[in-house]
């Protein structure tokens, strides 16, 4: 590749390319009517990702076929699809909505066939050198086709000049900076790495004769498979006909860093992530809260449902009865019906409703899982008090979010976010609450310290991995050309 110093910038920054890539993957070899599985692996990986879903199926000639689109992975797939989708190797995909988002464009598993085959991948997580990378292969010639991270590495195999395919995969790897949980095929071997830090999860799994590998274990626990172990970061594996292979480890970090964003909100409580599970992560994050920050109420009240097991541990260590006193509609989909520009509440009333019956003349506790924006919580405390409470204390099982992610959590900028700003008694006021308390940094760290050390650049600004586009000055938006 040429050097950075002849690479034009060509397009302007699009505010929807942003480069979050929050998503989840699965991978089957070895299985016969592998989509149906794939199928199953993404309805259980839904909440990584609603924007849209595929799956690659490659049969024993090592064709590859696919169907992706925009929607959840029950509009996307029906019956049809997936018996078009023949052979005993497949990798899906769920991505994330963010504004935007790109469209259907950026729906993966990305596909194209190249001088060893058709080559297919799925990718979670944010390469922190995509632009650049992006950049210098537009220089060399090549062409794209979405502003996707996974399109740049199937370029990278395609140009790779090392002679066997398990040398290309190790020279494509090899260029990728950042956070990547990735899955891809070449013909019918399906390949599955995750970055030297380990920012997202990806675990190993056994279906009778076959291999299963999937961002987190209850897409094992669908299929029914055996959960072997987690893909260690920086590893390599080559799976074929459900024989696992290590392949070379990518060149070691000076140290791991599994997002702990991960455990706070965006995995599932059945999951199993880096050893810990999700749930008991969860409670202890509220025991430990609830410790830091006690308050005389009547009772605690999650915000659901990602903060469901951490308001259960806020309960038990305060004794404090739990109740639900919050609903959650689970059918929120996009809607075209706005009653006003001006309701800012709008989008929270579509989705919450408090139990008048259980806050009624009562002094509550809502516990959240994060607060980011802030606008969950403000209209949340004006629900409350409208539905007749009389103190709001909300508690968050996480430290301020003051910082963006980079390596796959979709964050608003840093002047978004209400923690980057203004102090607890600020933020507190600005939400109308009785009082506000967030969990300590240290004391979320040291409930999960089995699993660590972390990422928590969120919330402490440190960040493992090197930002490279961002400090070549490239705007977060601007991918270069696609056709
Ligand atoms: P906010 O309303 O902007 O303060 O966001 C906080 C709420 O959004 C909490 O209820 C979280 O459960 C949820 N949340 C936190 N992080 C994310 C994310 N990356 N994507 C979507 N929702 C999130």
């Amino acid at each position: 590749m040429k050097p950075l110093s002849t690479v034009q910038a060509i397009r302007p920054a699009d505010a929807d390319d942003r480069p979050h890539e929050e998503c989840g993957v699965v991978g089957f070899s070895g299985v016969p009517n592998a989509a149906e599985f794939a199928f199953l692996g993404l309805y259980s990986l839904q909440h990584r990702g609603q924007e849209a879903a595929g799956i690659v199926a490659v049969d024993d000639d090592g064709t590859a076929r696919v169907h992706k689109d925009l929607g959840l992975v029950s509009d996307v797939f029906g019956p049809e699809a997936i018996q078009r989708l023949v052979g005993s190797t497949a990798l899906g995909h769920v991505r994330y909505s963010t504004a935007g988002g790109g469209g259907a464009r950026n729906a993966q598993p990305i596909v194209a066939t190249y001088a060893d085959g058709d080559l297919a991948v799925s990718h979670n997580g944010n390469l922190t050198n995509a632009i650049d990378l992006r950049r210098r292969l537009v220089e060399d010639g090549a062409i794209f086709q979405s502003t996707n991270d996974s399109e740049v590495i199937v370029h990278l195999m395609a140009r790779s000049r090392h002679e066997t395919i398990d040398h290309k995969v190790d020279d494509a790897l090899s260029h990728l900076e950042g956070s990547f949980s990735i899955v891809f095929s070449v013909a019918d071997t399906l390949y599955a790495a995750r970055d030297s830090r380990g920012f997202r999860p990806l675990v190993l799994g056994r279906l009778g004769d076959g291999a299963v590998v999937a961002s987190e274990t209850c897409a094992l626990d669908i299929v029914g498979a055996d959960y072997v172990r987690d893909v260690e970061p920086g590893e390599v594996l080559k799976i074929r006909d459900g024989v696992v292979q290590n392949l070379r480890p990518l060149e070691p970090a000076d140290r791991h860093a599994p997002c702990v964003f991960e455990l706070v909100y965006f995995a599932r409580p059945d999951s199993r992530l880096w050893g810990v599970s999700v749930d008991r992560a969860r409670r202890r994050f509220g025991r430990q809260l609830a410790r830091e920050h006690p308050v005389e109420a009547e009772c605690v009240i999650p915000v659901p449902d990602s903060a469901n097991s951490s308001a259960l541990g806020y309960a038990e260590e305060s004794g404090i009865p739990y109740e639900l006193g919050l609903l959650r509609n689970h059918y929120v989909g996009r809607t075209f019906i706005k009653p006003s520009q001006a309701d800012r509440d709008f989008g929270a009333r579509m989705k919450y409703n408090p139990v008048r019956e259980v806050v009624d003349g009562k002094r509550i506790i809502v516990v959240d899982d994060s607060l980011v924006r802030g606008t969950t919580s403000r209209s949340l405390a004006k629900f409350f008090r409208n539905a007749g409470a009389k103190e709001v204390h909300m508690r968050i099982a996480s430290p301020p979010v003051q910082h963006p992610c980079f390596y796959g959590i979709d964050m608003p900028s840093r002047e978004e976010l209400i923690g980057s700003s203004r102090d607890v008694q600020q933020i507190r006021e600005e939400l109308g609450l009785d009082s506000l308390g967030y969990l300590s940094l240290d004391g979320m760290l040291d409930a999960v310290s089995e699993a660590g050390p972390f990422c928590d650049a969120c919330f402490s600004g440190d960040y493992p991995a090197p930002l490279v586009d961002v400090d070549k000055g490239f705007a977060p938006g601007n991918r270069g050309p696609i056709c």
